[in-house]
Formats: structure tokens, C-alpha cells, sequence
């Protein structure tokens, strides 16, 4: 393994990541339903992509208690 040859102060560490900060996504507004989506990634609220329904949402789901 590699050892540092000298401390690194303080002041030099935190030089180097003034640039490691994360930076915010960059969200789309989707074309069908308006929500915010990631760019090129089929919309989470709406299921659709490039204006064509990929992903069929279910309007409800049925939870019975007497089932199974
Ligand atoms: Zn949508």
C-alpha cells in the first residue's frame, strides 16, 4: 500500500473536496402527466415514455382480508 510521504494539513484536505459535493438531478416535466421524472426513464406516476403508455399502472390494489 501506497503511505503518504507528508501530512496533509487541514486546509489542503479541504481544499481538495470543496468539489466533492453531490449536485442535484436534473428532472424532466413529464410530457403525459406533468410530474417530475428522470430523464430517459419511463415516468413513475404515469408509466409513460416518449408519449406511449409502457408500464400499465393499476388503479387500485385489492387487499381482501378473507383471501388466501
Ligand atoms: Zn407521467
Amino acid at each position: 500500500m501506497a503511505v503518504q510521504q507528508n501530512k496533509v494539513s487541514k486546509s489542503r484536505r479541504n481544499n481538495r473536496r470543496a468539489h466533492d459535493a453531490l449536485v442535484a438531478g436534473n428532472p424532466n416535466e413529464c410530457t403525459n402527466c406533468g410530474e417530475l421524472k428522470r430523464p430517459h426513464h419511463v415516468c413513475p406516476s404515469c408509466g409513460h415514455y416518449a408519449d406511449k403508455e409502457i408500464v400499465a399502472m393499476a388503479d387500485e390494489i385489492e387487499l381482501d382480508e378473507d383471501a388466501a
